[in-house]
């Protein structure tokens, strides 16, 4: 096995961090490296600029769907930039960018409308939701365009002003969407910050910062918790996942093949809720083995910018030594590589896609998020025994069940602890369903009409029916 790669952090050189492209583990370019001290100013600005953000929702509608087009108009320069510096095939990148607009334009149509309550009495209550003010949004690397816009989109749909910042390893692209989108909205309303820690932590701990929604890993997500703690900010977390696939008996091996190895290895495993644990019957475990493998053995690893490859890098030095110390340890304890298995020879942070079967139930690839190109395929007896294992995690984000009988599957569905629970797919998600993970895997809800309520507050108006 070749030796293990120097592990890349973002550098601080002269206040601007070095940027690595994940293909190469070279730096190609570099974002200005902030410091906290500057955050006073930003959010300020941010204040003073929702107050003409939030007085004319028609004139937000207008703003976002003009940014929406202008994002669009921008995705041969986003597209090539978020492959660089994130590594996923550029093909990824275009539908990324894709889902950005997308997601700016359902929002800006999203207007919150008043609502009349009543319990009976004569008294008239009239619900008008308001803005909270600046709302900081907090993102990880593996989807930098896409998960920003889940935050700004509402966010700013809502009424409130955004300061963004996204991970030191993928600023770039994200700075470049927040000039685009700045150049089309009214100043300050959203503000891109990038930088190392302790950035975020500042930021989610400013006290001007009204919400903090943040998309990352379980404890991160708890320091930030703790950060917002401080001025009792609201506080969404989206955090990670361990999501297992069940197949039934009766499932179609081959005819599901692919879909099942893709909701596992896109964007090279780092999908909060990609397909973590396979649990297949027993008497085809190997069968399923096998075509997984198959598909492993014949992906076209490489560099995302090449229209060739199906699967780039692992996005950091990190990262990557996460996945082979996870992979390692299984292989150790007896598991079995039936595809993969080990970091690629060449420069760049490359790891074969690995199945690997006769894991241990108790490994960490099993019982951790890898957040990689490894897949784990476990056998079960019962039924029973599966669902056990797929809820028995601290995480719970999704889940899905692959079988011939629809509604079978939706039965053994129904039963996993989760926010979302797919059959015979994973991991697509609507613009307009909620997206709420349970447990260690989040806090609030993202997505839908209940992604904007959660960047609003009721304000609520009693009157009576007549003159008292
Ligand atoms: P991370 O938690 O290390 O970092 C996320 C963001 O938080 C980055 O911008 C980082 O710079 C910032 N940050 C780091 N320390 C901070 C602190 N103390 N206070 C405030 N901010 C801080 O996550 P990552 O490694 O960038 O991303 C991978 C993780 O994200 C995985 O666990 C994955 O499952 C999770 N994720 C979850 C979802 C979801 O919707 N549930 C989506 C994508 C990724």
């Amino acid at each position: 096995m070749p030796a293990s790669p120097p592990v890349v952090h973002p550098e601080p050189r002269g206040g601007l961090i070095a940027v690595v492209d994940p293909a190469t583990g070279e730096a190609f370019d570099e974002a200005p490296d902030q410091q906290s001290g500057e955050l006073d100013a930003v959010v300020e600005r941010a204040h003073a600029a929702w107050r003409g953000w939030r007085a004319d929702p028609a004139a937000r509608t207008a703003a976002l769907l003009a940014a929406a087009d202008a994002v669009e108009a921008a995705e041969s320069v986003l597209a090539p930039l978020l492959t660089r510096e994130q590594g996923k095939p550029v093909a990824e990148s275009y539908a990324e960018v894709a889902r950005t607009a997308a997601r700016l334009r359902y929002f800006a149509e999203l207007g919150p409308e008043p609502q009349r309550i009543t319990d009976g009495r004569p008294v008239r209550g009239e619900i008008r939701w308001r803005s909270l003010g600046p709302v900081a949004g907090i993102v990880p690397w593996n989807f930098p365009l896409q998960l920003a816009s889940a935050k700004f989109a509402p966010a700013l749909a809502a009424g409130n002003t955004m300061v963004l910042k996204p991970s030191p390893f993928t600023p770039l692209a994200t700075r470049l969407l927040g000039s685009i989108i700045a150049g089309v909205l009214p100043e300050d309303v959203l503000t891109v910050v990038t930088g190392r820690e302790p950035l975020g932590a500042r930021l989610a701990s400013h006290p001007g910062i009204r919400h903090v929604t943040f998309t990352g890993s379980v404890p991160t997500g708890r320091a930030v918790a703790e950060s917002a703690a401080a001025s009792l900010a609201r506080v969404t977390l989206e955090l990670g996942g361990n999501d297992a696939a069940i197949l039934l008996e009766d499932v179609d091996v081959e005819r599901i093949a692919d879909r099942l190895f893709w909701a596992a290895f896109r964007n090279c495993g780092q999908v909060c809720m990609a397909v973590k644990r396979v649990y297949a019957p027993a008497r085809l475990h190997s069968r399923v083995v096998e075509a997984l493998a198959d598909r492993a053995k014949t992906t076209v690893v490489g560099a995302g910018l090449d229209p060739a490859t199906q699967l780039g890098p692992v996005n950091n030095g990190a990262q990557l030594a996460r996945v082979e110390r996870y992979t390692a340890q299984a292989l150790a304890d007896g598991a079995r590589a039936a595809a993969g298995g080990h970091r690629l020879d060449r420069p760049g942070y490359f790891f074969a896609p690995t199945i690997l079967a006769d894991v241990s139930t108790d490994s960490p690839v099993v019982k951790e998020e890898q957040f990689g190109p490894v897949l784990p395929v476990l056998p079960y007896e019962s039924l029973d025994e599966a669902v056990e294992a797929a809820n028995g995690t601290g995480f719970g984000l999704g889940g899905s069940v692959w079988a011939t009988d629809l509604d079978r599957a939706e039965a053994v569905a129904d039963r996993l602890e989760c926010g979302t629970a797919w059959i015979n797919h994973h991991a697509e998600l609507s613009l307009a369903q909620p997206f709420a993970g349970i447990k260690e895997s989040g806090v609030g809800v993202a997505g839908g009409p209940w992604g904007l309520y959660g960047n609003l507050r009721p304000f609520v108006v009693h009157r009576p029916e007549e003159i008292t």
